[in-house]
C-alpha cells in the first residue's frame, strides 16, 4: 500500500507511521528525517535546508521533490511505503501524483493547542529518529533512547515560538491539499486525540480491509 500520513506538526504522524510500517512491511518515509539527516552531515542540501527549517518555513520545492523522487525510487518502496511530511504544498502534491499513485490518504487531526503541547514536549534521538514526549510518551530511563541508548534531544524547531510558525505555515500551505485528495475519493480523516494505541486502532479502521 502507498500511503501519505497527513496533518499538521505534532499531530503524531512520525509516531503512527513507524508502527504503520512495521505492520505493513513497508518502508516510513519521512521527508523531515532525511532533511534533518542531510543538516547534521552538513551535506549541501543540508546546508541549504537548514535555514529554512529552523524558521519554521517550508524548504524549496525542487530540492524537496528531487530529494523525495530519489527516496521513492529506492528499491525498498517499490511494495508501498507510509510518507510523512510530503507533500506539503500542491506543486509537491502534483509532482507526486506524476511519480506514482497513492491509495490512501490519512488525514490526522488535532486541536492546535494539542499540537504545541505535543511539539514542545517532544524529544527525539539523533542517532535513529526514534521519537518521544517528556510527559506523555517517555523513554524508559529519562532522556535516552530505548532503542538505540544515545542521548535525546529536543529539536531546534520545535521551540515554542517556531512551532507556531510551523502550523501558521501548515494551516496556509498544506491544509488546502485536503481538497486535493479529497477529488480523489481517497482521504480518510482521523482523530488524532487520545492515547497512542487509540490512534492506532482508528488508523486500522480506516484500512481497507
Ligand atoms: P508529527 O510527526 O506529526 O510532527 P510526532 O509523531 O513526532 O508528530 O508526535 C509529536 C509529539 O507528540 C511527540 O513528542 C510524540 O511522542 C507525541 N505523541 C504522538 N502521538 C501522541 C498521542 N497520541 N498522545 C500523546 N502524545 C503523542
Ligand atoms: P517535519 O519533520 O515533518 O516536522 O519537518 C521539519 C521541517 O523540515 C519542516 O518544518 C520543513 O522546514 C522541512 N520539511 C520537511 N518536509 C518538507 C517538505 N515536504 N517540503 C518542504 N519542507 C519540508
Amino acid at each position: 500500500m502507498r500511503i501519505i500520513l497527513f496533518g499538521p506538526p505534532g499531530a503524531g504522524k512520525g509516531t503512527q507511521a513507524v508502527k504503520l510500517a512495521e505492520r505493513l512491511k513497508v518502508p516510513h518515509i519521512s521527508t523531515g528525517d532525511i532533511l534533518r539527516r542531510n543538516v547534521a552531515k552538513r551535506t549541501k542540501l543540508g546546508q541549504l535546508a537548514q535555514k529554512y527549517m529552523a524558521a519554521g518555513k517550508l524548504v524549496p520545492d525542487d530540492v524537496v521533490i528531487e530529494m523525495t523522487a530519489k527516496r521513492l525510487k529506492e528499491p525498498d518502496a517499490k511494495q508501498g511505503f507510509i510518507l510523512d511530511g510530503f507533500p506539503r504544498d500542491l506543486q509537491q502534491a502534483k509532482a507526486l501524483d506524476k511519480l506514482t499513485e497513492i491509495d490512501l490518504v490519512i488525514n490526522l487531526f488535532l486541536d492546535p493547542e494539542d499540537l504545541v503541547k505535543r511539539s514542545t514536549g517532544r524529544r527525539v534521538c539523533p542517532n535513529c529518529d526514534a521519537v518521544y514526549h517528556f510527559l506523555t510518551n517517555p523513554p524508559k530511563k529519562r532522556d535516552i533512547c530505548d532503542n538505540c541508548g544515545s542521548a535525546l534531544i529536543q529539536r531546534e524547531d520545535d521551540k515554542e515560538d517556531v512551532v507556531r510558525t510551523r502550523i501558521a505555515t501548515y494551516d496556509e500551505i498544506t491544509a488546502p491539499l485536503v481538497a486535493h485528495y479529497k477529488g480523489k475519493g481517497i482521504l480518510r480523516d482521523v482523530y488524532a486525540s487520545g492515547h497512542i494505541v487509540e490512534v492506532q486502532h482508528r488508523i486500522l479502521e480506516v484500512l481497507p480491509k
